[in-house]
């Protein structure tokens, strides 16, 4: 059987750990014997950042933008506990945070439906895709405590020096006080790459917010999101048969829990934050949530929602067999394979996409799943196996679909 063919490299961005064996592997075993893999690889595993001081995730970044397609392995933000560990120079900072930041993305992140492992709420039949606001809010926040008897203000000063004030609270008691701000460069970026996503998805998009307490700051959010839609969105939506709809986050809780899913729910840092980790739990786990980074002018870099595993290594490294599951990686590899086929025009490249996940969910539908997965799913007889018999329980049937 001829290899498929690609024209443009993949950016490929190695990581640490479990997910850096699982990578390998998924590549041996899943991608190479079927695909004539083009990729540009750069090493993002913490020891040749720590030799490239952090360099190497800078050039992969520039490769992203470069390319438009990238496809990353999870990899380790250190702490004070990975120093010693890994011999480090420097506490390097998280390579996601470095990446979002180069390219100005907002993070979607979907979960993986298969049969068997049941959401939590019934009537969800379709993903939800939680798209989170990654700048500012109460991450970015400047906070004191308030003696008893003291007053509290807002001051902006302005560029010309003059002053503009407001009464926070007189404090009669002690209490705290916190200040937050927001870009209305940063919510159009978001809200442009909410709606490009949601074209390149063909599913609706939600917003909400709480603009009838906030009418200054929440509600410029959905006035930066309503402008963008009306002048630069609204006819494309109607062409592609999708619609944007804003209402009050609350209600927006209740009507998610109610809906059959198949949205995109835009969230401002703080929702986004709490309601991604409500959504992955209703379906199921953080193993089986995809994640892509998309930039405004389009670039996309896709990964898997989980961190590198640690626990498991610690394992493989004793030469423990784990059963640690790929799946969201394997879906990772997928998504920039189809997104790849789609921008250059090569529908064998989509259709290997489409196969690979069907064969994966395939798979663990036939009963050949992860111990995480088992724990999860209803199906009878079900046999847990370790990562590498799951991988190749996955190719064979990917071979029978070639
Ligand atoms: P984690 O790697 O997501 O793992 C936490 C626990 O969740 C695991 O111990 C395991 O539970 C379970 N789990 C997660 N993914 C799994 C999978 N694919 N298969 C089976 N079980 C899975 O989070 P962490 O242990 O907090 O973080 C480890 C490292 O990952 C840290 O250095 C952190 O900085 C990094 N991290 C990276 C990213 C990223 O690159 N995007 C994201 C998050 C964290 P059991 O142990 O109970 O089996
Ligand atoms: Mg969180």
């Amino acid at each position: 059987m001829a290899k498929i063919q690609m024209s443009t490299p993949l950016v490929e961005m190695d990581g640490d750990e479990m997910t850096r064996i699982l990578w390998q592997m998924i590549k041996d075993m899943l991608i190479l014997p079927y695909v004539e893999l083009k990729s540009e690889y750069y090493d993002l595993g913490l020891p040749h950042r720590n030799e490239t001081g952090d360099q190497v995730t800078v050039d992969s970044a520039n490769a992203a933008k470069k390319y438009g397609v990238a496809v990353k392995c999870a990899t380790i933000t250190p702490n004070a506990a990975r120093m010693p560990e890994y011999g480090l120079k420097e506490m390097w900072k998280s390579p996601n945070a470095t990446i979002r930041a180069m390219l100005d993305g907002t993070v979607f992140r979907a979960p993986i439906l298969v049969k068997g492992v049941n959401p939590y709420i019934p009537t969800w039949k379709r993903p939800i895709t939680i798209a989170r606001h990654a700048y500012g809010d109460v991450y970015k926040n400047s906070e004191l405590t308030v003696p008893a008897g003291a007053k509290a203000e807002l001051v902006i000063t302005n560029p010309d020096g003059s002053e503009t004030r407001q009464l926070i609270h007189d404090f009669a008691g002690s209490g705290i006080v916190q200040g937050l701000h927001n870009l209305d460069g940063s919510i159009a970026s978001f809200a442009r790459a909410c709606m490009n996503f949601a074209l390149d998805q063909k599913e609706d998009l939600w917003f909400a917010t709480k603009d009838t307490i906030s009418k200054k700051y929440d509600h410029r959010f959905k006035d930066i999101f309503a402008e963008i839609f009306e002048d630069e969105y609204k006819e494309k939506f109607a062409a592609a048969g999708i619609e944007y709809f804003y209402t009050l986050i609350d209600d927006a809780v209740a009507r998610v829990v109610r809906s059959e899913g198949g949205f995109i729910w835009a969230c401002k840092n703080y929702d986004g934050d709490v309601m991604s980790d409500m959504v992955a739990t209703v379906f199921g786990s953080l193993s089986m949530m995809t994640s892509v980074l998309v930039s405004p002018d389009g670039v996309f870099e896709y990964e898997a929602a989980h961190g590198t595993v640690q626990r498991h290594y610690y394992k493989h490294l004793k030469g423990e067999k784990t059963s640690t599951n790929p799946v969201a990686t394997i879906f990772a590899w997928s998504g920039a394979f189809r997104k790849r086929g789609e921008l250059d025009g090569l529908p064998e490249l989509m259709g290997f996409a489409d196969k690979l996940e069907r064969a994966t969910v395939q798979t663990i539908e036939e009963g050949v799943m992860s111990g995480d997965l088992a724990a999860l799913s209803t199906i009878p007889n079900k046999q847990v196996v370790a990562s590498e018999e799951f991988l190749a329980a996955i190719g064979q049937r990917l071979t029978a679909l070639m």
